[in-house]
C-alpha cells in the first residue's frame, strides 16, 4: 500500500497528457468531506459540442480499485487520439472517487456509502410507487428517476458526478464504459467479467481480446455488490449469504438493473454501455490491460454507430 501512487501524482500525470494536447480540457469540481477536500476531475474534448457522437469513460468510483484510474492515467493520449480520428468527442471522468482513492477504501474518506453506496444514479418506481434500487431484467418498461431527484442520502462524490452528468450531452453519448475491479467476492482467481445489456454479439472481438489476456468468470454466480456493508474503519465487506445472485453467461457478461452509472446509461439509451470488473486476484498490469481492451473496443464500436444510418 506505501508504494500506491496519491490521487494528486495521478491527476497530475491527467494534467500533463491535457497539457501537452490541445483537444482536450480539464475541469475541477471541489468535493468537501469532513476529512478534507479532493476534486473531481472532468476531462473533455475541447470540440465537444460540435461531436455528433460521445464516449464517456467513468473510473475509480470505488475508491480501492485502483486499476481503473491508472489505465486511464495510461491511456488517455491514446483514447483522445483514437476518439478524435473517428470524429467522436470524449468525455472522462478518471478518478470519480479522490479521497476513497487515497484512503484505499470502496467509500470516500468520511465512510459515507449514502443510502444505497456511491453508485447510486437511479430508483426505480414500483406499481405501488414505492422507490426500489434493483429490479430484475426483462422487456418490461420501467419508471426511474435519477436519484438525485429523489431526497436520498447521496455521498458527496455520487451528488457531483450527478450534477456533472446532467449537464454533459447525455443524447449524444454513443457509448460509455465504467472501469471496476471486483474486491469483493472471495476465493477466485485472476479473472474478468462484465456487466452490459441486450444483444452483446458487438463485444465478441472484445471479449476474445480479454480472454486472451485472463480466464473469463463465465457461467458464475457472481454477488459482488450486493448489500455491501462498511466497518468503523471504511473497510467494505460482503455479507456471506446473498439471495437471488446473478449467473454470468458463456462470455461473462451480467445483466444487472441495479441504479448503477452502467444501468442509467442504458435507460438512456446508450447503445453500448458496459462496467468491466477484474477480479482482486488478478495482476495489476493484466486488468489494465483488459481495461485497455475495453476502452479501445468501446471507441470502435461508438464509431461504428456514428457512422450508421440513422434508423
Ligand atoms: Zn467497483
Amino acid at each position: 500500500m506505501s508504494t500506491r501512487e496519491s490521487s494528486s501524482t495521478l491527476l497530475a500525470r491527467i494534467e500533463d497528457s491535457v497539457a501537452r494536447r490541445g483537444d482536450l480540457v480539464l475541469a475541477r469540481h471541489e468535493l468537501v468531506y469532513r476529512a478534507g477536500r479532493w476534486p473531481l476531475v472532468r476531462v473533455a474534448s475541447r470540440a465537444l459540442g460540435e461531436a455528433k457522437g460521445v464516449v464517456l469513460v467513468l473510473a475509480g468510483l470505488h475508491g480501492d480499485e485502483i486499476a481503473g484510474p491508472i489505465t486511464v492515467a495510461q491511456e488517455l493520449d491514446g483514447l483522445a487520439e483514437r476518439a478524435h480520428r473517428h470524429g467522436l468527442g470524449l468525455i472522462v471522468y478518471p478518478l470519480a472517487n479522490p479521497s476513497g482513492f487515497d484512503a484505499g477504501t470502496r467509500y470516500n474518506a468520511d465512510h459515507d456509502r449514502g443510502s444505497a453506496g456511491n453508485g447510486d444514479f437511479l430508483r426505480y418506481l414500483s406499481d405501488d410507487g414505492t422507490l426500489v434500487d434493483e429490479v430484475e431484467p426483462g422487456p418490461t418498461p420501467r419508471r426511474w428517476r435519477w436519484s438525485s431527484e429523489l431526497g436520498v442520502a447521496l455521498p458527496v462524490e455520487t451528488r457531483a458526478l450527478h450534477e456533472c452528468l446532467r449537464r454533459d450531452p447525455l443524447t449524444r453519448v454513443l457509448a460509455a464504459l465504467d472501469l471496476h475491479q471486483d474486491l469483493l467476492s472471495e476465493g477466485v482467481g485472476p479473472a474478468a467479467y462484465a456487466y452490459a445489456y441486450g444483444d452483446r454479439s458487438a463485444y465478441r472481438s472484445i471479449v476474445d481480446a480479454v480472454g486472451a489476456l485472463v480466464p473469463l468468470l463465465a457461467e458464475r454466480a457472481i454477488g459482488a455488490g450486493f448489500g455491501v456493508e462498511i466497518d468503523e474503519e471504511g473497510r467494505a465487506r460482503q455479507p456471506s449469504v446473498i439471495t437471488a445472485v446473478p449467473i454470468s453467461d458463456a462470455d461473462a457478461f451480467i445483466e444487472r438493473h441495479d441504479g448503477s452509472l452502467t444501468d442509467l446509461m442504458y435507460r438512456l439509451g446508450v447503445q453500448h454501455s458496459v462496467a468491466v470488473e477484474t477480479t482482486g486476484a488478478t495482476p495489476l498490469d493484466v486488468a489494465c490491460a483488459v481495461n485497455r481492451a475495453w476502452l479501445e473496443g468501446i471507441v470502435e464500436l461508438a464509431a461504428v454507430r456514428l457512422r450508421a444510418p440513422r434508423a
